[in-house]
């Protein structure tokens, strides 16, 4: 390879809104096999809006609304903005959290008006021996034995309550439970929208002879059904931030070559451990750094355009 026509590679690529961080990084490109997309913010736009609230029999909406709220305020989760706004829009000024945590991949955690407040994953409100038994070790805070998380497989959700999630789970919709002072008070649904270039992106990498992989930490119904969205046939669904790595690492140990995009402080270890890693330019700083390239417009049509661009700059250099 040149460096010459390497130099014009890179030239060409910033044209076209896609930073590489040096020249070598063309090569690496061409070899790429795999693409695993982030879901959240890489295919989807990741500004969401909370549709639903639902609260479980015997609570109050408002009151649901305003405690799920108050905590998410303290949150800068895409999932946590569209229900502290959702809540404001509805309830009013938020009350204030005090002892706010934030689980990543799993949910968050405050008191608020005098009761310990959960809004997350179902798995956070699990007894600590099932969370563990998930995966979920150090977010599970659990519920009381008295109110059905006793372990012994009782559900944690309310019948109607599991139903309306599953249902907009089903609808490609995240839906996260809130639960304070030991009980599950009821589910709150967000919505996020695939962007409009996503399924052409799609289209064009299977065109390249690529195969595309949805990874992410959201539910295996919703995510089935984005990736349906969009055309990408292998989801892998559910995945903690910290295990988000080792599906890379797995996938090059069945000997792909891999690409990974993505945008969040969550994707950074597996972009810096994938073979060629591009993050989203509206993404995080965290995400960009761990990254050999980097797609400015935010769209993922350019990560179609990077590896016909590699493959165009080698080929006129061999
Ligand atoms: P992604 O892989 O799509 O970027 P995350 O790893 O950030 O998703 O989150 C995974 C799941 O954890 C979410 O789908 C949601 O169920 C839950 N979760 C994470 N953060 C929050 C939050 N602030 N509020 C409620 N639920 C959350
Ligand atoms: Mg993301």
């Amino acid at each position: 390879a040149t460096p010459t026509a390497l130099l014009v590679g890179t030239g060409r690529g910033a044209q076209m809104g896609i930073l590489i961080k040096g020249p070598e990084v063309l090569e690496s490109t061409r070899q790429v096999d795999t693409v695993v997309l982030d879901k959240t913010g890489t295919v989807t736009t990741g500004r969401m809006t909370l549709t639903e609230a639902l609260p479980a029999e015997g609570t109050d909406r408002t009151e649901l609304l305003r405690l799920a709220g108050a905590v998410e305020n303290a949150s800068e989760h895409p999932i946590a903005q569209a229900i502290a706004k959702g809540a404001a829009e509805e309830t009013g000024a938020l009350p204030e959290v005090t002892g706010f945590a934030n689980l990543a991949g799993r949910g968050v955690r405050g008191t608020v008006e005098g009761r310990e407040v959960l809004v997350g994953r179902e798995i956070l409100l699990a007894p600590a021996g099932a969370a563990d038994e998930a995966g979920a070790t150090g977010g599970s805070v659990g519920l009381d034995a008295a109110d059905g998380a006793d372990g012994s497989g009782a559900p944690l959700l309310p019948a109607p309550l599991a139903a309306a999630k599953a249902d907009a789970e089903a609808r490609g919709r995240t839906a996260v439970v809130v639960a304070w002072d030991g009980a599950v008070r009821g589910v709150l649904v967000v919505a996020d929208t695939v962007k409009p270039t996503s399924a052409e992106a799609i289209t064009q990498l299977k065109g390249l002879g690529l195969t595309p992989v949805l990874l992410t930490g959201d539910n295996r119904a919703a995510a089935e059904q984005i990736a349906a969205e969009v055309g990408i046939d292998q989801v892998i669904a559910e995945v903690l931030p910290e295990d988000k790595v080792e599906v890379t690492t797995r996938l090059q140990g069945e000997g792909k070559v891999v690409a990974m995009v993505g945008d969040g402080v969550n994707d950074a270890a597996a972009l810096a451990q994938a073979d060629l890693g591009l993050a989203m330019g509206t993404g995080t700083d965290v995400a960009i750094e761990a990254s050999d390239i980097t797609l400015v417009r935010g769209d993922l049509r350019s990560a179609a355009d990077a590896i016909r661009l590699s493959r165009r700059t080698l080929s006129t250099i061999k």
